[in-house]
């Protein structure tokens, strides 16, 4: 072995000999770093939701050492709150097929999705379904005891010209639970190793190759170095860069940002969706299964509004679409009492149905609006839910240096953080939890076979945790006039004012200006909590620098795209230009700001055409 650097444990070996901890400390104190854990496993998982923890449990089950860090605790992650199912063309009610579900995807993503990806998706939803059928999911039943399945939107018969499809698989209204809880099981079962409230910060790249993340210890204080031979990151969405959203509080962006931060590429940023049924105000999800199982949209005159917008579909065109035709009623002055609000009505479904299907949206809407849909409509408006776009990846997961062809060795992406692409311009309802656990699952698989040829850990840079510390180290000590909550609120409100459901070319403008100005006031912040032991004002500030990172490239993607497709609609670009904008958007941060990049969309099977509803 040549001239080797590098640390373990506690302890730092340079020029092959390993350093104890005072030695390794009066190094570390030279160079004014402070003295890091390093921990070396075979495979590092960023994220613990479906996708971090699938993919963490196929790299054990094949016996080898992975870890996974989280921000908060594993069940506390995101995919918990998911509600309404997941889709599998199992055909357990009714007729179905894989091709139907398949041209449903590919339509739904207004032709943007990636054939190759998106076939691979549907073809593997029942095995995935029947794994997490035998890993003991407690799916909602069929009489004669099969795995219930329910409607959802812009799912249908026939290629489209059918009636809605049963698709997706329900457990009640909490799918995202029960997935989420039962992964958590096996993980623990099969011994993963969870490094829990862990916050990473950083990625470590060293030419070609990805060797792990630096992360900050919430709990105790202090930078741990990740030495692996994969990583992969699972880390979901960013709705927190809007105001009204259905995301949890940890869904900040950190993994793009890392991503960005590293020089590397993001994918079609400017596809957000917005998710028409949030209880108004708030943002907190009324699920998709709610219309699924017969609710109604009605406006301040008493109308099912839907009637004049998708006549074939009404309640269950896919999101984008009913979310426009919400916010058409709310411009128009339609909206109940003037407001930005329509009502989401299920009184006709009866107390049982309700009771029975759908218990944890009654509870959500007695306890965030005050009223009993048995007896009540449920006041509701469209809520930023979903990143179509992120980290660029093959159909194996492998995370894309430049977009295209070239892989980051070493580093893989999954789940609601990557852009494969299988959604393209717009997901269809179901089709994330079947995203975050097939390609968690394939994550895991295409690991196992990395992790089978490749023997020695590469050496880690000295450097490697310079850019984690130099982030915790400034906020601590910044002490500037600026508060970052003053700051993140300018951010959300604006975001979902500026860059939501209808888009134009002012509006895009004076978001990008206003985003520009907040990093310059990022520049100033202080905290007013300076410990290092369980620092909320500290993880905040963090998040919100990543927030403002990302929040330009989708402003930015936004601008750059003067088409409407999918969830972006631009009032200013009216109708979808396949000529010019049939491609994929990849965007990268340079000191001249964003800078962009195409590529082909992979058709395979499905020629675009008008996407009717
Ligand atoms: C309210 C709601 C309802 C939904 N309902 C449905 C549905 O019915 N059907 C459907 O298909 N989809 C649904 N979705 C979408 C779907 O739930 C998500 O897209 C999917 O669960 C994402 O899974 P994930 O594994 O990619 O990420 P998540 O489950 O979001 O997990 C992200 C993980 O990354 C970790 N993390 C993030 N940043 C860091 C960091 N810096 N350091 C360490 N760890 C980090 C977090 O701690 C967390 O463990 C819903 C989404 C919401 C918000």
């Amino acid at each position: 072995m040549g001239k080797f650097e590098g640390y373990r444990g506690t302890f730092r070996c340079v020029d092959n000999r390993w350093l104890g901890t005072d030695e390794a400390k009066e190094l570390h104190e030279v160079e004014g770093v402070e003295l890091h854990n390093v921990h070396e496993h075979d495979a590092v998982i960023v994220g613990a939701g479906l996708a971090g923890m699938y993919a963490a449990l196929e790299i054990k089950k094949a016996g080898f050492d992975v870890a996974v860090l989280t921000k908060v605790f594993p069940t506390r992650s995101h995919s918990g709150a998911a509600q309404g199912g997941i889709a599998a063309a199992l055909a357990n009610l009714e007729e179905d097929h894989i091709e139907w579900h398949f041209y449903d995807t590919v339509k739904g993503s207004d032709f943007l999705g990636d054939q190759d990806a998106i076939e691979l998706m549907v073809r593997e939803a029942p095995l995935v379904i029947f794994e997490y059928e035998h890993m003991g999911v407690p799916f909602s039943r069929t009489p004669e005891g099969k795995i219930m399945q329910r409607y959802f939107g812009g799912h249908v018969k026939d290629f489209g010209r059918g009636k809605p499809v049963l698709r997706a698989c329900m457990a009640a209204d909490r799918t995202g639970h029960v997935l989420l809880h039962t992964l958590w099981e096996q993980c623990v079962k099969y011994g993963v190793r969870f490094y829990s409230e862990y916050f990473a910060l950083s990625l470590i790249i060293e030419g070609d190759v990805c060797l792990g993340v630096v992360a900050w210890d919430l709990i105790n204080g202090g930078i741990h170095v990740f030495h692996a031979k994969a990583t992969c990151f699972a880390t979901g969405g960013y709705g927190r860069a809007f105001k009204i959203t259905t995301n949890s509080h940890a869904n900040t962006a950190d993994g793009v940002a890392m991503v960005l931060e590293a020089g590397l590429p993001l994918e079609d940023m400017e596809f957000v969706q917005f998710h028409p049924t949030g209880i108004a105000k708030q943002g907190i999800l009324i699920s998709e299964a709610a219309r699924g199982e017969g609710g109604y949209l009605i406006n301040d005159k008493g109308e099912r509004f839907m009637e004049k917008y998708a006549p074939d579909k009404m309640e269950l065109a896919p999101r984008d679409i009913i979310s426009r035709s919400i916010w058409t009623e709310f411009v128009e002055g339609r909206g109940i009492g003037g407001e930005r609000c329509v009502h989401l009505d299920l009184r006709h479904l009866g107390a049982e149905k309700i009771k029975e299907r759908l218990p944890q949206i009654r509870e959500l809407a007695m306890k965030f609006a005050g009223v009993d849909p048995i007896d009540e409509p449920i006041p509701i408006q469209p809520t930023g839910h979903y990143s179509m776009g992120g980290i660029p990846t093959d159909i194996n997961c492998r995370v894309l240096a430049d977009g295209k062809s070239k892989w980051l060795r070493g580093m893989w992406a999954a789940g609601e953080c990557a852009c494969v692409s299988v959604h393209g311009a717009n997901r269809l309802g179901t089709n994330s939890l079947l995203d975050a656990s097939v390609h968690g699952k394939r994550a895991g698989k295409d690991i196992v076979e990395y992790l089978s040829v490749v023997e020695c850990f590469e050496p880690l840079p000295m450097d490697c945790a310079k850019r984690a510390v130099d982030k915790v180290n400034w906020v601590l000590n910044a002490d500037g006039p600026e508060r970052p909550s003053e700051l993140r609120e300018i951010l959300q409100d604006n975001m979902y004012e500026l860059c939501g459901v209808f888009r134009n070319e002012e509006d895009l403008t004076k978001m990008y200006d206003i985003i520009k100005d907040l990093q310059k006031r990022y520049q100033n912040i202080h905290i007013e909590d300076k410990s290092k032991v369980f620092n909320t004002h500290l993880m905040e500030a963090l998040e919100l620098g990543h927030l403002l990172e990302v929040a330009e490239v989708i402003v930015a993607g936004a601008l750059n795209r003067t088409e409407c497709r999918g969830a972006h609609w631009r009032t200013d670009c009216p109708g979808r230009d396949d000529e010019n904008w049939l491609k994929h958007t990849l965007a990268w941060k340079t000191e001249e700001g964003i800078k962009f990049d195409y590529k082909p969309v992979v058709i395979t099977r499905f020629v675009p055409e008008v996407r009717k509803y």
